[in-house]
């Protein structure tokens, strides 16, 4: 499948078109962006790790019934999509306070919760990703009721299939956004899911496996995406 032409850039992927209508390729570039993309950097060889590490999700996800755009991986920098119409919205799931919670709640790091949490964000750069709710989301017509209903339960569910997946790996699953595209009427799983998207704290030692590392200057940003990768490849 060849690439034909570039129809959007992110800050962290490409999209292309190729000869069948339905499918793009997905780009993982090594450009890292924190805290609303002020801070830019490059974590090298992150492309190639992180296209690995969202297959390897997505291929897990599909075995447990969550379909998502994913269809194969073409090499070590790029997979072949199904092109869907992107919802613009961020759906955060969080099992444990961490980021921006703990900075508008006043929480600690880490601070336990009884029991996950969903927000939705407006998926808008220039506006910051700014939180919405559910009654946004049917005044500005992003989703209908059905529609949001079926997102949040299946985000809850891709959050308790990840946590048992990670769990396993020795990683805890302590939040991640995902993002949910339209194809035939269906709301289905895309964009990524890996430690851009995730924060990844190794059991037993607390440690960072995830972009965190890069927003705060931690060290050992690459190691750490490696290490993810090396476990979701056992
Ligand atoms: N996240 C993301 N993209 C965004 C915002 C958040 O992938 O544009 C992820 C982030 O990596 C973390 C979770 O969503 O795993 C919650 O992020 P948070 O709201 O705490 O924001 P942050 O502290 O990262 O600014």
């Amino acid at each position: 499948m060849k690439k034909i032409e570039k129809i959007y850039e992110g800050k962290a992927k490409i999209l292309y078109t190729t000869e069948d209508p339905e499918l793009l390729i997905q780009y993982f570039k090594d450009d890292a962006t924190a805290f609303n993309a002020q801070k830019r950097g490059v974590i090298s060889e992150k492309g190639v790790m992180n296209n690995a590490i969202a297959a390897k999700i997505f291929e897990h996800l599909k075995s447990k019934g969550i379909e998502s755009h994913y269809m194969q991986t073409l090499n070590d920098r790029e997979m072949l999509i199904k092109r869907v119409a992107i919802i613009p919205l961020e759906i955060i799931i969080r099992n444990r306070a961490a980021g921006s919670m703990c900075r508008s709640l006043g929480l600690s790091e880490g601070a336990t919760l009884a029991c996950p949490t969903i927000e939705y964000c407006y998926k808008n750069d220039g506006l910051g990703d700014p939180p919405i709710n559910e009654y946004y989301i049917r005044a500005l017509q992003f989703a209908t009721d059905r529609e949001v209903e079926h997102i949040t339960a299946t985000a809850f569910k891709i959050n308790e299939l990840l946590k048992k997946y990670f769990l396993n790996l020795k990683i805890e699953l302590i939040d991640f956004k995902i993002e949910f595209g339209r194809i035939n009427n269906r709301i289905i799983l895309a964009d990524e899911i890996s430690p851009d998207t995730c924060r990844l704290w190794e059991i037993g030692t607390g440690n960072k496996l995830d972009k965190d590392r890069f927003r705060r200057d931690l060290g050992n940003v690459e190691e750490a995406y490696q290490e993810v990768l090396r476990r979701v490849s056992q």
